[in-house]
């Protein structure tokens, strides 16, 4: 691995700082704290910082020569509300919330890499350091854009990292066009006519209806779609009753959909309402159908994934880059900014879970786990993606 060596010898400072944020864990649009030691870093090492875009997002600007092109790297910033069961020193002192999916790695690699290009200025151009709160469901992403983010700070192409447990330390994956899904939820409540459940030819049996449209739905995928098209639905509730001798008066139908492109997600919702609605009325029932859409599909860019997979085989060896990695039906709110700029987002190795020795919890080191724990060996392998990134793109 072709590491850069100041940033090697900055590891423990680096450390210190992603240990300091997991400690610290702070939910969406609350991460005041994660925002102000991010700014106080940035200002101490002379990058000037633009705060507030998106409640407690941070802009850190790296300018040098005249070249007028710019890049931008963005990192997250928030934790999840999850009960972390890891005992070690820099476990969670925010009873409730966790660092359960590496956010405060993402933060210091992007950080070691800003103090490493504040001494090292080898690019004639801008560099965006972007620290956006709320990926974990609040959209941060799509709030900092809404608040003029690539128009305050106008950049050619953006780009964004996940640390993956499951792949090796020092290797990367990422494929061009979709890497992540869409991410939907839907609740559709099925309106009948409660009755004795000794008499249900008095009432209209709500769960009847709704087990019909459950099982229907699955046709959408077996039979409306191409089956070279991905999707997943999940119906992952259904409530109904409340107990033996009564028919209920509704039933609700809840659960999630997932996509790599919005044309198959367009077709899956119009097919859900239409079977809801003409289920229920085929059993004189009523429905209401909501369907929420949250984050669009992750879709890396050709050009600039094959940019970002040669920086990469530069540092761990074109045998450690994975260039078609497999998708996942997980979701990303970078998403946003890929729709709005083009870019790359790209999987770094986070291990097997190794390297959690004492005082971790029980358990797998998954993302979203309560024993998982952000691997430390990555910090200067991400932040040198980032300079060697940043280098390249602006060139001089
Ligand atoms: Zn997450
Ligand atoms: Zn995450």
């Amino acid at each position: 691995m072709k590491l850069i060596d100041p940033i090697i010898q900055f590891h423990n400072e680096i450390q210190a700082i992603r240990r300091e944020i997991h400690a610290h864990p702070e939910l969406c649009f609350e991460e005041h704290d994660t925002a102000e030691l991010v700014a106080k870093k940035l200002t101490e090492w002379g990058i000037p910082v633009v705060r507030g875009l998106g409640v407690t997002g941070v802009v850190g600007i790296l300018k040098n020569g005249n070249s007028q092109r710019a890049i931008g790297l963005r990192a997250d910033m928030d934790a999840l509300p999850i009960l972390e069961l890891n005992t070690f020193a820099h476990a969670s002192k925010n009873k409730g919330k966790m660092h359960a999916c590496g956010h405060d790695g993402h933060t210091a690699m992007l950080l070691g890499a800003a103090h490493y290009l504040s001494q090292n200025k080898n690019f004639d151009g801008t560099i965006y350091l972007i620290f956006q709160p709320a990926e974990e469901g609040g959209g941060g992403a799509k709030r900092m854009m809404d608040e003029g983010l690539f128009e305050k700070f106008p950049m050619e192409a953006v780009f964004g990292m996940h640390n993956w447990p499951g792949i090796p330390v020092g290797h990367f994956g990422v494929t061009p066009g979709p890497m992540m899904a869409s991410s939907n939820e839907f609740e559709v409540v099925v309106t009948g006519k409660g009755a004795h459940a000794a008499q249900p030819h008095k009432g209209i049996d709500p769960i009847m209806v709704a087990v019909q449209i459950a099982q229907s739905w699955q046709t959408i995928i077996t039979r409306n779609k191409s089956p070279i098209d991905a999707a997943a639905l999940s119906i992952t509730q259904i409530h109904a009753g409340s107990t033996t001798n009564v028919i209920p008066d509704d039933a609700t139908l809840v659960g999630t959909v997932r996509t790599f492109d919005l044309k198959v997600l367009d077709l899956i919702e119009s097919r859900m309402r239409a079977i809801a609605e003409h289920t229920a009325e085929a059993f004189d029932a009523r429905v209401s159908f909501h369907f929420k859409r949250n984050y669009p599909p992750l879709i890396n860019h050709a050009k600039e994934t094959a940019f970002a997979v040669e920086v990469l085989q530069g540092i761990v060896g074109a045998e450690h880059v994975d260039a078609q990695v497999e998708p996942t039906m997980g979701a990303e709110d970078f998403a946003f900014m890929l729709q709005g700029k083009p870019g790359c987002y790209v999987f770094i190795g986070n291990g097997e879970g190794d390297h959690r020795s004492a005082g971790h919890g029980l358990g797998p080191c998954n993302l979203h786990n309560p024993s998982y724990d952000f691997n430390d060996d990555l910090l200067p392998i991400g932040a040198t993606y980032w300079v060697r990134l940043a280098e390249n793109f602006l060139k001089n």
